[in-house]
């Protein structure tokens, strides 16, 4: 048997420590001890009892550490003893329809992933040591800290979406809201030769767009976002929109600012998800795209772990704070604060 500590969210804005057992590592499978995992929007908005799942709910799929054992038929020349990694927390079946035609990140198994016997519900990173497949795990560069690397999986998503937003050189591309998907998103867009325009209301936010590269920044709640891309483009609108904020509104204002062509990414979950009203005639004769983004595919994460161990991506300006595991309650009620992008607790 393996023993596990995990960190669970057990009630609203409250979180508990539990000792757990499961069984020894199976084929294939390796034993990681857990140095960084980073708050991800969708613990948080567990804690915040937004999102009604199951409790004891463990969350964390942000994570990076170090390999301490290989199960049967783990190749232990790839990822001996030792090695530094981040570790993609989600699995797919393989099989399923979504997995066999490219779109393992909607897997349908994915959703129902079997729990290991013994632990509890929820993604699982927010324990001492996680038990995941090989061929879940990416090489960290010496020069990047496990912090940095528990960052991964969020630029994944994002690799993922920039990827369906088809960026082309020279390109206007709005990205509105300014937390770390938004940063991101801010981040890719000019590494695909884009004009970056943030809308974003909070100023510490719109800093640090600006800092990381976007031409642009705007408050929305002061001047009329539509408007102020219609400006910026000389009418035109923009190639490429994609929308961080969970709110439908913010949805229908998005799609007025997709110009001839363009394509409108709806990045964040929505909840409560309302109906947004859209002009069909608009995405009939502007032939505007809408689509969404949602979780990374394998290669999305292999594109992550690259961009950020050649130091193409840097993510320090998106860590805002670092809580050791045992202070968990402090780390999440940090995370939830509007001004804070990651927090990540560490080992
Ligand atoms: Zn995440
Ligand atoms: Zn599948």
């Amino acid at each position: 048997m393996i023993r596990v500590k995990a960190l669970a969210v057990t009630a609203p804005k409250q979180t508990g420590f539990f000792d757990l057992e499961t069984p020894a590592l199976g084929f294939g499978e390796a034993l990681v001890r857990v140095r960084a995992v980073a708050l991800c929007t969708l613990e948080q908005r567990v804690f915040q009892g937004v999102i009604k799942l199951p409790l004891p709910f463990v969350g964390g799929h942000e994570v990076a550490g170090e390999v301490i054992a290989l199960g049967a038929g783990a190749d232990p020349t790839a990822f001996p003893p030792g090695t530094r990694v981040a570790v993609r927390l989600f699995y797919h079946c393989g099989l399923c329809a979504a997995c066999r035609s490219g779109q393992s990140n909607m897997c349908e198994a994915a959703k129902h992933k079997p729990v290991r016997e013994g632990l509890l519900p929820g993604p699982g990173g927010l324990m001492d040591q996680v038990i995941v497949p090989v061929n879940m795990l990416f090489k960290i560069d010496d020069a990047i800290s496990y912090e940095q690397a528990s960052l991964t999986e969020p630029l994944a998503c994002c690799v993922h979406s920039i990827n369906r937003a088809a960026i082309r050189l020279g390109e206007d591309v709005v990205v509105i809201g300014g937390g770390v998907m938004g940063q991101f998103h801010v981040m890719l867009a000019k590494l695909r030769g884009a004009r970056v325009l943030m809308s974003e209301p909070l100023e510490k936010r719109r800093e640090t767009a600006l800092a990381l590269g976007a031409d642009r920044a705007i408050d929305p709640t002061r001047e009329d976002p539509v408007a102020a891309v219609g400006a910026w483009t000389g009418g035109e609108r923009a190639g490429a929109v994609i929308n961080t904020t969970a709110d439908a509104g913010v949805f229908a204002q998005a799609f007025s600012m997709v110009g001839k062509g363009g394509r409108l990414i709806q990045y964040s979950s929505i909840h409560p998800d309302v109906p947004a009203s859209i002009s069909p005639q608009h995405t009939h004769a502007w032939e505007v795209t809408v689509t969404g983004s949602v979780s990374p595919v394998l290669e999305d994460f292999a594109t992550a772990n690259r961009l950020l161990n050649l130091g193409i991506i840097k993510v320090d300006r998106l860590i805002s704070a670092v809580f050791p595991f045992e202070e968990g309650q402090q780390a999440f009620e940090t995370a939830v604060r509007p001004e804070t992008m990651r927090v990540v607790v560490t080992r």
